[in-house]
Formats: structure tokens, C-alpha cells, sequence
């Protein structure tokens, strides 16, 4: 992860002038300055949702299987996941709300990787049943 002092402030990321530092632009604002570059593996996991939603709605977690990763890294792959997964980021965001009635939990996950570059364990996602 590469990211600014703001972001690091923000997102309460590792800023200790130790850290490997050079000039680019941040991974997470775009802003080009003086990045630390942080192994995503050091910084600290998103943190999960809470159990009702802003809308009050119920939420459940939904465990995400290490092989939705797989999936999710390798394009050439033609199952149905990998498929889906091309398709959610190739949408835009009134197709990713369509596609997230049907795949919540990899929409989601899709969320959650690009807000924090890490593929998460598990979602948050609206408890329908
Ligand atoms: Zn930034």
C-alpha cells in the first residue's frame, strides 16, 4: 500500500519516519507527494460493520472462501465466479447496485478490496432471509 500522511492520519496507518518513503501518487486520495509504502499485510484489517445498517436494515456476515481471491486475481479464468468478478469491476455504480441484489457478498468484498487493497475474510451484507 502506498499511501499520503493525510491518509495515513485518517485511516490511523503507520507514519514513522523509519518507513520506506518516496515520491508518487497516493494509492487511496491519487494526491502526488511523499508516499509511505506499506505492506498491505502490516496494516491493520478494515473493521467489520455493524450488525444494522444505516437504513436499519439487519446484516449478517458472510464468511468469504480464500478461492473467491483466486477468482478475483486471475482475469483469464472463465468459471463463474472469475466471471463474475470481471463483470463487478467493469460496472458502474447503478449496474454494481443491480449486481449487489443478486451477489451481495462479492460486491461487497469487491468494496472492501478497493477501499483497503486487502481481500476480506468476511462481509457484511443485508440479511435478507
Ligand atoms: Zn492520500
Amino acid at each position: 500500500m502506498f499511501y499520503c500522511q493525510k491518509c495515513a492520519t485518517k485511516n490511523k496507518w503507520p507514519d514513522d519516519f523509519y518507513l520506506a518513503q518516496s515520491k508518487g501518487a497516493c494509492e487511496v486520495c491519487g494526491k502526488v507527494e511523499v508516499c509511505f509504502d506499506v505492506s498491505s499485510s502490516h496494516l491493520p484489517k478494515p473493521k467489520a460493520v455493524k450488525r444494522v445498517s444505516v437504513q436499519g436494515k439487519a446484516m449478517k456476515t458472510v464468511k468469504v472462501p480464500s478461492t473467491w481471491e483466486t477468482d478475483f486475481n486471475n482475469s483469464n479464468a472463465t468459471n463463474f465466479r472469475a466471471l463474475l468478478f470481471c463483470m463487478i469491476r467493469k460496472a458502474d455504480a447503478d449496474n454494481l447496485r443491480k449486481l449487489a441484489k443478486g451477489f451481495p457478498a462479492e460486491v461487497e468484498a469487491y468494496k472492501v478490496w478497493m477501499n483497503s487493497g486487502e481481500f476480506p475474510d468476511e462481509v457484511e451484507v443485508e440479511d435478507v432471509s
